[in-house]
């Protein structure tokens, strides 16, 4: 009662160089239902046959696609290491991958990409949120938590005006990151249990999936559900119940530049 609508965004990462199915049917059924997706795009690997459809996608539904970055380049020359930004890469080193990535999608998308910034990994250290900051990007999306422990280390941390407490990340989700003019929104469901390799993955249950939701939905009205298209090409399925299940409780769908500040 005189409860705002819970805002719920979907988050699909690494969109690179093919094209496939997996990435047209989430896409067709998020389309179906009205429901948002921000397709996060690593600049260094996606292919004119992406950009071609992303752009097409995004002129058909234009208030429903949204085109944003993943990255630069995964990293993924370098497959031992599960890192991309972050670590002990300097401000200079990574400004520049960024700048980079940044000229790419804007040479690729003109105006029709957001400046929306995510992670590889989830990994990113103060440097990193300095550059991103600097070249105008207006929001990052990493991972958030509601468990006990998390919830208390973001207390705190937030209460210092920390970027990394002990060794761990603070989160500042849904809001303007202290110290910086960057706003924070960030993913705390995702359908993948456990990866297996470069395409596979054991899913979680439709049952797991909503009590992710609830638990984000206690302590949040901004929820974001992590994809990986490339792991989901069986599990349209479970995308479409998600969806339900998510329409049924009357939340909202948007877009990440569209939720309101
Ligand atoms: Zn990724």
């Amino acid at each position: 009662m005189g409860r705002k609508k819970a805002v719920v965004f979907f988050r699909n990462d690494d969109v690179r160089d093919k094209l496939d199915d997996s990435l047209i049917r989430l896409t067709e059924v998020c389309m179906k239902y009205g429901v948002s997706i921000s397709h996060a795009v690593e600049p260094a690997n996606v292919t004119e046959e992406v950009v071609d459809w992303l752009i097409s996608q995004k002129k058909q539904y234009p208030g429903l696609v949204e085109i944003i970055q993943h990255g630069y380049s995964h990293n993924l020359a370098n497959p031992g290491q599960k890192m991309e930004f972050g670590g002990n890469r300097t401000f200079d080193d990574q400004f520049a991958d960024l700048r980079k990535g940044k000229e790419i999608m804007d040479k690729l998308f003109g105006d029709l990409w957001s400046p929306v910034f995510t992670f590889p990994y989830g990994t990113y250290n103060q440097a990193t949120l300095k550059a991103i900051e600097q070249l105008g990007y207006h929001t990052i999306s990493s991972k958030m938590q509601y468990s006990s422990k998390v919830r208390l280390k973001n207390f705190v941390g937030k209460l210092l005006g920390k970027d990394i407490l002990m060794g761990k990340k603070i989160n500042y989700h849904p809001g303007i990151r202290k110290g910086y003019n960057l706003r924070e929104i960030s993913v705390s469901a995702n359908l993948i249990k456990k990866y297996h390799g470069e395409n596979l993955a054991d899913h979680f249950t439709l049952e797991e999936i909503k009590a992710q939701v609830r638990l984000a939905l206690k302590h949040t009205g901004v929820l974001g559900v992590l994809f990986h298209h490339r792991y989901h090409g069986d599990q349209i399925g479970l995308t479409e119940d998600l969806i339900i299940y998510l329409k049924k409780k009357g939340v909202r769908f948007s877009t990440i530049s569209n939720i309101k500040r």
